[in-house]
Parts: C-alpha cells; sequence; structure tokens
C-alpha cells in the first residue's frame, strides 16, 4: 500500500512548488504522477508546444460514462513585490487559517481532489471520479483547452464538471466570458503641422476605444435579458487597461498599441463582439490608408475565456446541490476553465473552497473551515459515486 497523505499533506507538497505561471509546472506534475502511480492511477499529460508545461489529467473507476470530473489549475500569480508574512510556498496554519501562495487559488482544491483519489478507489465507485490539472489559467485559461479535447475524445464521457474555483463551497453557474486582443496601430510620422499628409496612430486608435466607449453606453442604456440580468453590471462591457504609443509631441505617432477586452454577458455571441471590433477597425483602416497605404490596424488574439452559461436543469448543477445542499443561484465575475468544459459539451459548474477575494494577494489564505467542507464535499461525492 502506498503512504496515504492526508489533503493537508498533499496541499503541503503542492504549494512547495512555485508554479508560477511564466515558469515550469513540471516538478509539480511530476509529484502528482508519482503520486497517482503509487495508487495504481496512470496520469496522462497534455505538454505545452516547448514542453516545459504540461497538464494532467487521470481517470480513476470503471470504464462507464457518468463520473464526474474534478477540474483545477496548478499554476499560480506571482508574489513578486508583494509583502508577505511567512514564506509564500510553505503552508503556514495560524488564526485558524492556511497561508501559502495558492492556498485558496486553487491548490487547496487540487489537493482535495487528490486525496479523494484513494478514498475513491476503496469505496469500489461504480461510476468514475477523473482529475483534470491544467496550467497557465492565470494567463487567462490558454492552458487547458487541449487536455480537455484529449479527455473528451480519450475518456468515457463524464456525466459533469466540478471546477474548483473559490466560491466558498458555493454551487455557481454562471460567469462571464472574456476575450483579450492587442491592438496594434500603425501610423505615419510626420511633423505635426502636416499632420493631414500622414497618420496618427494615436489618433486613431483613440477612434477605436471611443467606439468601444459608445458601446459601454448603448449595452448600459438596454435592457438587459433574464440571463444577463443575473450579472453584475447586467451587460457587456468593452475595456481598454493600458496603452502605449508616440514618440514626441510635434510628431504623428508612427505607433499605438492597446490591451483591449471584452467581458461579456452569457446569451450574447463572444464572436459577435469580435466581429463587430474587426469590422470597426476594418473602416477605421480604410480612412487611414486612404492617406497613407502603409497603415493599419491589426488585432491580435490573447485570450478568450468563454462565458460559464448558467444550463437549466444540467447535471452538474444537480450534482453539486445535492452534495453541498446549496439551493441558491450564484454567478461570479470572475473567469473559469467551466466555460471550456462546457464548449466541449460537458455540465460543467463551479464549486471549491475559499473566498475569491484573497486570491492574488499577499498573505493568500484558505480558512481551514473550509478546507474541511471542501473534503466533506470530496467524501460526499466518493459516496454518490459509489452509489
Ligand atoms: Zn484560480
Amino acid at each position: 500500500m502506498p503512504q496515504r497523505l492526508s489533503a493537508r499533506q498533499i496541499l503541503d507538497h503542492l504549494v512547495s512548488f512555485p508554479t508560477v505561471s511564466r515558469d515550469s509546472n513540471l516538478a509539480l506534475v511530476d509529484w502528482v504522477e508519482a503520486y497517482l502511480n503509487g495508487w495504481g492511477v496512470t496520469a496522462h499529460r497534455v505538454y505545452n508546444a516547448d514542453r516545459t508545461k504540461a497538464a494532467l489529467y487521470a481517470h480513476i473507476g470503471p470504464e462507464v460514462a457518468g463520473g464526474v470530473i474534478l477540474s483545477g489549475h496548478s499554476d499560480v500569480v506571482p508574489v513578486d513585490g508583494q509583502d508577505w508574512s511567512s514564506d509564500p510556498w510553505v503552508v503556514t496554519e495560524r488564526d485558524g487559517r492556511l497561508y501559502g501562495r495558492g492556498t485558496c487559488d486553487m491548490k487547496g482544491f487540487n489537493a482535495l481532489a487528490l486525496a479523494a483519489v484513494p478514498l475513491a478507489l476503496e469505496a469500489g465507485v461504480k461510476r468514475p471520479l477523473q482529475i483534470a490539472l491544467s496550467y497557465d489559467e492565470e494567463l487567462g485559461c490558454i492552458g487547458a483547452q487541449p487536455m480537455i479535447a484529449a479527455m473528451a475524445a480519450g475518456l468515457p464521457r463524464a456525466a459533469a464538471v466540478v471546477v474548483g474555483e473559490p466560491s466558498q463551497m458555493k454551487m455557481v453557474n454562471g460567469h462571464k466570458g472574456g476575450h483579450g486582443f492587442r491592438v496594434q496601430v500603425e501610423g505615419f510620422e510626420v511633423h505635426s503641422s502636416l499632420a493631414h499628409t500622414g497618420v496618427s496612430a494615436i489618433m486613431e486608435g483613440a477612434k477605436l476605444i471611443d467606439w468601444a466607449n459608445r458601446r459601454n453606453a448603448e449595452n448600459a442604456a438596454a435592457r438587459p435579458t433574464p440571463l444577463a440580468a443575473m450579472f453584475t453590471p447586467p451587460w457587456t462591457t468593452l475595456h481598454v487597461g493600458t496603452i502605449q504609443g508616440g514618440s514626441a509631441e510635434n510628431i504623428t505617432a508612427r505607433d499605438c498599441h492597446f490591451g483591449f477586452g471584452f467581458r461579456v454577458v452569457p446569451g450574447e455571441d463572444p464572436l459577435e463582439w469580435v466581429a463587430r471590433l474587426r469590422d470597426e477597425a476594418a473602416r477605421l483602416e480604410a480612412g487611414m490608408q486612404a492617406v497613407r497605404p502603409e497603415a493599419g490596424i491589426t488585432l491580435e488574439e490573447v485570450y478568450y475565456v468563454p462565458p460559464l452559461v448558467p444550463e437549466p436543469a444540467g447535471a452538474a448543477e444537480a450534482l453539486v446541490r445535492r452534495l453541498t445542499g446549496d439551493n441558491g443561484t450564484m454567478v461570479v465575475s470572475y473567469g473559469t476553465e467551466a466555460g471550456q468544459f462546457q464548449l466541449e459539451g460537458y455540465s460543467a459548474v463551479v464549486c471549491g473552497p475559499g473566498d475569491i477575494a484573497q486570491a492574488h494577494q499577499p498573505d493568500e489564505y484558505l480558512e481551514i473551515s473550509q478546507f474541511e467542507a471542501g473534503w466533506r464535499f470530496m467524501q460526499a461525492l466518493v459516496e454518490d459515486l459509489a452509489a
């Protein structure tokens, strides 16, 4: 028999790997794989292009459909410049809390899911438990999709997915989608006294940004659908968070680039918003090129987090309600990988220990009471799968 590790002991191991998104997560993946192998469970890896990171998934139980996927991300946000009272890579217990980077977001959930593996084996589950561990979630959910596709293609189809992002163990069945672009505006430099013969990338970029302002005003003034009304604010928002450009006061700017993001309410098609952005960029570009043919606007997709659309009578929602007794309805303002599972045809919800308010913070912590509630959830899940 392999040595039995408690969820808390597993958490100590997971937190000790500084899996900041910019760095490799392979040491953590090696550890998880060895742990699973110790229980006779095969782990499958899905590498990134340069094989510096991997997602991992596993199947526990009979080769039948109808199981449950527990999904988490292995990466964490950096601690650079943050003031920590204790080593962020060591779980430190004080005041009924477990301090450490990732305890809340979301290695606490991952530890609970991994601790449930021997439980599921011993209970002789009749429906399988599947584990999914992604990377690069904190960079805009860019690492999970190939893993989800591999699971959909290679494993018996699970009936429900629980993404364990911190929700205080409440059932969350919806969030907005996120879609980010890098907009590159190429102008033509002339002395600003002759601005009509050049193209200012800044002035043209400003037109595209003002287009976003006008859409925001329009969206805010429109009457929300019942689905959109669940969200705060109940409309799709467009936002520019960073901008750079220009070289001097008296020169039309040759370059202007900015980060452009959508937060799309479920029920609206994110791709339609992209098409509208592209149309507007093309319209502006035509005007720029009428002055200087080398001018232009290019859009580069940086991330896409599909919305999580509440499913009427969804299997994942029913499961989590059964296990937690939570009869409320909650949506959240942050994006998760649950929408990506949904796009692959899975029924998915978010439910995990901890409060998102503690995520990404210095002195990030998970309440021990939340960790214990998470463990009760895992026990109830295994019982459910064994029934
Ligand atoms: Zn997270």
